[in-house]
């Protein structure tokens, strides 16, 4: 709202300025919520909208928050090449929630859209991420990334495949839970992951459409499904479960882990929860989840 009362102390048009100051004032809180909030105005389209504001560029630099870094969870790995680094970025620019005729428009995503191939520049850093491979090459990998989510079993699989290629391959069970709306559409790395599956690396990929079908399905429908065997793999064999992708995602396939404990492992809903809690405490249960 600082915003909004200093483009209208640098208005030139009485018109423009009368509506930017109603826009920050109490009065104009319903208005303010439908515009700015609703709608997502950003300042560049206000400037836009308000030709005739010229509002000071260092006054304006004093009131702009700072704009938040975006996360990308890497999707390849160093071993297989230690010089250029993939993303799987979803580019946001779909039709706005609640605000008719609008669209959202991602800050990041479509920056990182229109780099151009071989000479953008983009300001970066690295995070340690928190997906690791087990040390323990016997023990079942169980990957569940929708979407955009695959991104760090996309680099596990390349990990995979290098270290079997120097003779020291994952002995264990590896299996992916892929979801996506359809088959032919938005199947992600599908040729990749076909690859994976031949050779071996990949031992079970699953994968849920959930356009194709009357009833939708999700990777923790397909999870649910195979309760028994995932049971025997997380519980029987020490596996590690690893969780990419929508926070809601998130928590359904925390609750399918959840329900296999209570149906196969006989226990109760108190213990089953403990049960998610020592696998998290563990690391073997490890989410990297975003809205
Ligand atoms: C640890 C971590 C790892 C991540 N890894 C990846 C990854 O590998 N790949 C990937 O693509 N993303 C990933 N993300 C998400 C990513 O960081 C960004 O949030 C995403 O790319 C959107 O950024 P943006 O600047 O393009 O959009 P923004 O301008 O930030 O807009 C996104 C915001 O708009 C809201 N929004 C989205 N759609 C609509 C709509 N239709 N109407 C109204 N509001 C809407 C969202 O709720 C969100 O608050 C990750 C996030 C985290 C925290």
């Amino acid at each position: 709202k600082e915003l909004l009362l200093l483009m209208a102390e640098h208005t030139s048009d009485p018109a423009h300025a009368s509506r930017l100051s109603h826009l920050a004032s109490a009065a104009g809180k319903q208005a303010y919520s439908d515009y700015i909030q609703r709608d997502g105005r950003g300042l560049t389209e206000l400037l836009q909208e308000f030709r005739s504001c010229k509002p000071p560029f260092g006054a304006v630099l004093e009131l702009v928050t700072k704009l938040t870094p975006r996360y990308y969870t890497i999707s390849s790995s160093s071993a297989k090449d230690a010089t250029t680094l993939h993303l799987t970025v979803k580019v946001v620019r779909e039709p706005m929630r609640n605000a008719e005729g609008r669209t959202k428009v991602g800050v990041c995503s479509t920056q990182l859209e229109a780099l151009p191939a071989s000479t953008g520049r983009a300001a970066v850093f690295v995070r340690p991420s928190a997906f690791r491979l087990p040390a323990d090459p016997t023990k079942p990998v169980i990957m569940v990334g929708p979407g955009t989510g695959i991104a760090p079993f996309r680099a596990f699989l390349q990990e995979l495949q290098t270290r079997a290629a120097r003779g020291a391959g994952h002995s264990g069970h590896t299996r992916l839970y892929f979801g996506c709306r359809h088959s032919r559409r938005d199947f992600l790395y599908q040729d990749e992951l076909a690859a994976a599956k031949a050779d071996g690396s990949l031992s079970e990929l699953r994968v849920a459409f959930s356009r194709e079908t009357e009833r939708k399905v999700y990777v923790q429908h397909l999870m649910r499904d195979d309760g028994a065997q995932l049971w025997k793999l997380v519980h029987g064999e020490g596996g590690y479960v690893y969780i990419c992708g929508g926070t809601s995602m998130g928590r359904e396939v925390v609750g399918a882990i959840q329900a296999m404990a209570v149906e196969h492992g006989k226990m109760s809903d108190g213990a089953a929860a403990d049960y998610i809690k020592v696998l998290t405490a563990e690391g073997r249960l490890v989410q990297e989840l975003w809205s």
